[in-house]
This record gives structure tokens, C-alpha cells and sequence, in this order.
């Protein structure tokens, strides 16, 4: 019922990060902060197995990812993790709907099946009147609600975010942020969330920081 992120180093032709070790516990919200370059995306790529340590070893309830292969990863993303990025990446050519029933598509779900929990999630997001927008139609917190709705849409455990609000104006901003803060009260959803921001970085249980590949604050769970 916990992360735990043991020591790994990620080397390429430079070392990104050292001795990285903290814990993550159920439920919890931990922002990670830290300058441009000190390694937050790739700490966050290499938790949901984008890439691999080159030392040590990552751990999410109980099982050590670092060690599945890219395929038993791609299984154990779709049903732990959820994904929510500052772009929003949702695919221009789908509708809300569609974007959001992606995942339930890749794990085999019947259509009506689909059509259910789809609709459930678009209801949660408080976009049903836009089921059938295309992003473009959408403005930008409406479009961060539908890429969380699709992070959601399989009740992973573990929700990834880099950056998730930094395409939003502070309004938006805030009215996103009470919305991750309740998913995480009514759903249990532990998030890591990546962030600049001052405002986001406050609604974490506990906040990271991370200078020169190394964390220099906020590893303890408290
Ligand atoms: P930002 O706040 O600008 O997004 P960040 O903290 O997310 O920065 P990272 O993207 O994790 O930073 O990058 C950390 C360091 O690793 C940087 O020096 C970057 O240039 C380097 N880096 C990241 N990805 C790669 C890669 N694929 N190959 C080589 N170096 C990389
Ligand atoms: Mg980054």
C-alpha cells in the first residue's frame, strides 16, 4: 500500500540523479520541486518506467517495477498509474469521449462497458454537455478536466503530473487544484505532482525538493 523508491542513479552520457531514495505513502500528495534541469521529469519517467535506473531499484506496492520487462510495464502503467501533463495531451482528432475511453479501450473493456464508465467519469469531471467536443473546442481547464478524466478512467492507484497546471491561468489554476485535492480525499488517489508553482506546491501533504539530481529537502514521509 506504499511506494517506495529505493537508490538509482540514470545514466546516459551524464548522471542525472544520485542517491535518490524517498517513500511515497497511500494517499498522500507529494509535490516535487526544484530549478529547470535538476531532474524532476526524470525522476517522474522513471517511476512510471520511461526509463530505467542504472542502480537500485523502484518499488510500488511491494513489487519491483524497475525489474518488469517493457511489456509487463506497459500492463502495470495502464492499471496503477494515471498520467496528467501540462499539455494535456489528448489526441485533436477524438471527441472528450473518446479520449477518455482510450484507456478503457486498451484493456479490452466491452463497448458497453466503456460507454458507462465513460460517461461516470465525464459526469465526475462536470463535462457531460462536452462529451462530444473536440479538444479544440475546449478551453484549457476544460481540457486539463478531460486528460485528469482519462487519467482516472481506471482507478489507478497513483496519479503522475508534471507540471499539470502550467498551461493555466491562476483561476483555473486554483479551481483545478481544489478538484485534485478532492479526488484524492473521496478516491484515495496518491499524487506526485511536479510543479514550479508556489500554489501547487502548498497542496501537497509534503513537498520534495530536488537540486542537481539530488533530493536536499522533504524525503522523510511524515
Ligand atoms: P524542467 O523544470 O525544465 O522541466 P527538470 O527538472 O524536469 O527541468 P529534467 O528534464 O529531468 O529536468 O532534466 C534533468 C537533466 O537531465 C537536464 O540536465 C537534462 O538536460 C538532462 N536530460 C534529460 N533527459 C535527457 C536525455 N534523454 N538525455 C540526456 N540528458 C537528458
Ligand atoms: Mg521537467
Amino acid at each position: 500500500h506504499h511506494f517506495i523508491l529505493g537508490k538509482k542513479k540514470q545514466e546516459t552520457t551524464l548522471s542525472v540523479l544520485q542517491d535518490i531514495s524517498f517513500q511515497v505513502n497511500k494517499g498522500e500528495i507529494v509535490t516535487i520541486v526544484g530549478k529547470s534541469g535538476s531532474g524532476k521529469s526524470t525522476l517522474l519517467n522513471l517511476i512510471s518506467g520511461f526509463i530505467r535506473p542504472t542502480e537500485g531499484g523502484i518499488w510500488i506496492n511491494d513489487q519491483q517495477v524497475s525489474d518488469l520487462t517493457e511489456a509487463e510495464f506497459a500492463d502495470f502503467r495502464l492499471e496503477h498509474m494515471g498520467f496528467i501533463f501540462q499539455s494535456f495531451q489528448l489526441i485533436p482528432s477524438m471527441t472528450a469521449f473518446q479520449n477518455i475511453e482510450l484507456p478503457l479501450i486498451l484493456k479490452g473493456e466491452s463497448e458497453s462497458s466503456r460507454k458507462k464508465i465513460t460517461l461516470a467519469i465525464l459526469e465526475k469531471v462536470g463535462l457531460t454537455e462536452f462529451a462530444d467536443h473536440y479538444p479544440s473546442e475546449l478551453s484549457g481547464g476544460q481540457q486539463q478536466r478531460v486528460s485528469i478524466a482519462r487519467a482516472l478512467v481506471l482507478n489507478p492507484p497513483l496519479i503522475l503530473a508534471d507540471e499539470p497546471t502550467g498551461s493555466l491561468d491562476s483561476e483555473t489554476e486554483t479551481e483545478l487544484l481544489q478538484f485534485i485535492k478532492q479526488l484524492n480525499q473521496e478516491m484515495e488517489i496518491t499524487f506526485l505532482i511536479i510543479t514550479h508553482d508556489d500554489e501547487v506546491a502548498a497542496i501537497g501533504d509534503r513537498t520534495i525538493t530536488i537540486s542537481d539530481g539530488r533530493i536536499v529537502e522533504g524525503a522523510r514521509s511524515q
